[in-house]
């Protein structure tokens, strides 16, 4: 038979969602499983959101909206954007799509041509690869590591700059290293994509979910007329209003791009569900209570969750800023031979974790960063601490 797509042939399947259904099929085979590998928030999806969709449904709204989202809910994010993050846009440059996710898939579809290359600082979100090939792009790894707080250096990212290059890909509070960029950091970021003429692609998804008040999240694209046409700003509502299943994102962006963006998505998909639209909306203009109360909670379980991982040796972790995972180096830990084989790298310690302590763990070598692990820290505080004297006891026999 003849030959499939190249560029999708190009894409994995992704380690996250493998080891999570391993997890998923031992857990229901009755074992006792600790899962650290969950990219979603725990919490229910609060009340009032779940009740505006839920009246969308019995008044009947469920016929198709314009393609790139209903007018309210766009003014409604453009009003977010005005006051958490100093950005002015009008309702034609939003475009909602089905979860950030979508959104990036949109954007990369809309900037790339054949070959350009996408600069993507690791640790990476493992979707950002994938998506610019399928766009028919090259994605650029700009290594990094704990002396930068896993951020990347101006001159990292201009040692990577080609003629080729169309654009960086920025993920602040970062999954998975939960790093936070700080204004100068961003700044200079700015001034280098204005210099080389780059597109930003900024995902803010993890926006509301930061610990400290002396790293507040600051979006790119507010610092200059310059890097605010150049900036696509991605975020949605899966990280911080609990709302994954529902599928919820958006873009915003220059006008051009917004129109290219909403052209592909009027072809690909339409609107959103409509249910999740009006859900979204009354999660965008229902206050932030319920927001305010899990990083909260988020906070309590990271801080459990770090002074655990600090107590074993091998495991080497910076505090993170935002999100809600734990990021660390095993490397002191891998080449060494331990339960009657070799632990080569952060796979092989996740698969015998797995194994033999009844704990999941996502090992991040598709994230650019072999030999190092992440810990979500979306579960109980209970489970956390289970879970982490368990790795502790792996760790302690290897
Ligand atoms: N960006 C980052 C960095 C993420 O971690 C995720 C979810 N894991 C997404 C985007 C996608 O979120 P969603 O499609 O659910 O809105």
């Amino acid at each position: 038979m003849k030959t499939l797509s190249h560029r999708a042939l190009q894409v994995k399947e992704s380690s996250t969602l493998v080891i999570t259904a391993k997890a998923k099929a031992m857990k229901a085979a009755g074992e006792n499983i600790i899962a650290f590998t969950a990219g979603e928030p725990d919490f229910d999806t609060p009340e009032h959101i779940k009740e505006a969709a839920h009246q969308a449904a019995m008044g009947s709204f469920t016929k198709y909206t314009t393609s790139a989202g209903i007018i309210e809910l766009r003014k409604a994010i453009c009003e977010k954007l005005k006051k958490d993050n100093g950005l002015d846009y009008d309702p034609a440059q939003i475009v909602v799509s089905n979860g950030a996710k979508h959104a990036l898939s949109n954007v990369f579809s809309a900037i790339i041509n054949d070959g350009d290359e996408i600069i993507l600082p690791a640790p990476y979100w493992i979707t950002y690869p994938e998506l610019v090939i399928l766009a028919g792009g090259t994605p650029i790894t700009v290594m990094t590591n704990k002396s930068t707080g896993y951020k990347p250096t101006v001159e990292q990212i201009s040692d990577a700059i080609t003629s080729k290059t169309k654009a960086i890909v920025l993920n602040s509070p970062n999954n998975p290293s939960g790093s936070v960029f700080s204004k100068d950091e961003l700044q200079a970021i700015a001034d280098l994509a204005v210099k080389n003429d780059l597109y930003i692609i900024s995902d803010e998804i993890y926006e509301m979910l930061i610990y400290n008040d002396d790293t507040p999240h600051i979006s790119i694209a507010a610092l200059g007329k310059d890097v605010f046409d150049r900036t696509i700003v991605i975020n949605g509502y899966s990280k911080s209003y609990s709302m994954t299943g529902w599928r919820v994102g958006y873009s915003a962006s220059n006008k051009q791009i917004a129109e290219v963006i909403g052209n592909i998505q009027s072809h690909r998909t339409s609107n959103i569900n409509t249910l999740t639209q009006k859900a979204a909306l009354a999660a965008e203009t229902g206050g932030k209570t319920c927001v305010i109360n899990m990083r909260h909670a988020f906070k309590n379980r990271r801080d459990v969750m770090y002074d655990m991982v600090k107590e074993i040796p091998g495991l080497d972790a910076l505090l993170p800023d935002g999100a809600f995972y734990v990021f660390a180096d095993i490397s002191s830990l891998c080449g060494k031979p331990a339960y009657g084989t070799v632990i080569k790298n952060a796979s092989d310690f996740a698969d015998l974790l797995l194994e033999r302590q009844k704990v999941a763990i996502v090992s991040c070598g598709d994230f650019g960063c072999e030999n190092h692990i992440r810990l979500s820290f979306a579960l109980s505080e209970e489970d956390i601490v289970e879970g982490m004297n368990r790795i502790k006891s792996f760790v302690k026999g290897m």
